[in-house]
């Protein structure tokens, strides 16, 4: 498949073209543009954007995908090593051009496309202690392990990170808060209820990824699962329904949130229209409007959220720049 690009294209008299082309046809139109214009140097403008999309998100597994200017990554790797390079190839992205890996924790809807993806082509993988190893106990497989511990802050390219504790029944789950230069991205899934160290954590974010699992009337009643497993699920170190997200929303909620990726919705337990229906009816509520709420598949990959990065003013702040590039 061939995507279609925007770039801008600045020339000597500082006239700039927004051109559209199919992105193997670029360099004919450069050698053309060159041949009509032969005075004027063509320089391609660098992509000042942060891209985000959810490759697939609920109970049969996760993968997120985020691109600065500096550093391409998947948060989690739950999904098939295919589906992983077909969603990405889609953006006309590829595995190989991955930075690295974020691992939350070792369950298999976050790690089972890991050993085919990253093993083989030796992508980072960045996990704390705990999790990388019970994640190569597991596999049995060489990665290439990027060890990290839960609290402290490290960098990829030119994205921040910070992890921190998740209440669920992994051997050491984290969420993360990565700071980005379009803003700040807070990604958490898989936690039976919300802390108020999560919350002071994720409270920044203009991007919030967050769980609602299931309906909580749906999993009660739902004749498939034995009542162990919904106690598992119902418990505090297991899953977040949606009426804990909304609630634990309404602590977190703040100006400077943007958009919410609703994730890790149960197949059998869950609706996304229900899911729709609880957050909007709580950002209403909270009178936060202008939160665009994105209720992600299991199966199709989310519309990728293209956000332009912020300059420093003089003073300082950061401002949002002009997008360079947009589809
Ligand atoms: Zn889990
Ligand atoms: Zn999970």
């Amino acid at each position: 498949m061939v995507g279609r690009i925007n770039l801008p294209v600045v020339t000597a008299s500082a006239k700039i073209f927004q051109v559209q082309w199919h992105k193997n046809c670029l360099r004919n139109f450069v050698r053309r543009f060159h041949l009509c214009h032969p005075a004027l140097p063509v320089t391609l403008a660098p992509v000042e954007e942060v891209r985000f999309t959810i490759l697939g998100s609920g109970s049969a597994g996760n993968a997120a995908y985020l691109e600065s200017p500096g550093a391409r990554l998947l948060i989690d790797c739950g999904l098939s090593a295919k589906r992983i390079r077909t969603a990405l190839l889609e953006q006309n992205r590829t595995p190989e051009r991955l930075d690295g890996i974020l691992i939350t924790h070792e369950h298999s809807d976050h790690v089972s496309g890991l050993r085919v993806l990253a093993a083989k082509a030796g992508i980072p993988v960045y996990a704390n202690a705990h999790t990388a190893d019970d994640i190569a106990a597991i596999h049995q497989c060489p990665f290439n392990f990027q060890i990290f511990e839960t609290g402290n802050r490290f960098e990829i390219g030119d994205l921040a990170i910070e992890s921190f504790p998740v209440p669920h029944d992994a051997v050491d789950p984290v969420g993360y808060l990565i700071h980005t230069p379009a803003g700040q991205f807070a990604h958490l899934t898989d936690l039976g209820h919300g802390t108020r160290l999560i919350a002071d954590r994720v409270r920044a974010a203009e991007v919030l990824v967050l769980e609602t699992n299931h309906d909580v009337d749906l999993l009660k009643n739902d004749p498939r699962r034995p009542p162990s497993l919904k106690q598992r699920i119902f418990s505090r170190h297991g899953h977040l329904s949606n009426e804990g997200a909304a609630d634990f929303l309404e602590r977190i909620i703040h100006d400077n949130l943007r958009h919410i990726f609703c994730a890790h919705l149960s197949r059998d337990c869950n609706d996304p229209e229900m899911v729709r229906a609880e957050i909007t009816d709580k950002l209403a509520a909270l009178n936060a409007p202008n939160v665009q709420v994105h209720v992600t598949h299991q199966t199709t990959p989310s519309e990728p959220l293209v956000l332009p990065v912020k300059k420093m003013t003089e003073s300082g702040e950061k401002s949002v720049a002009s997008p360079a590039l947009a589809n």
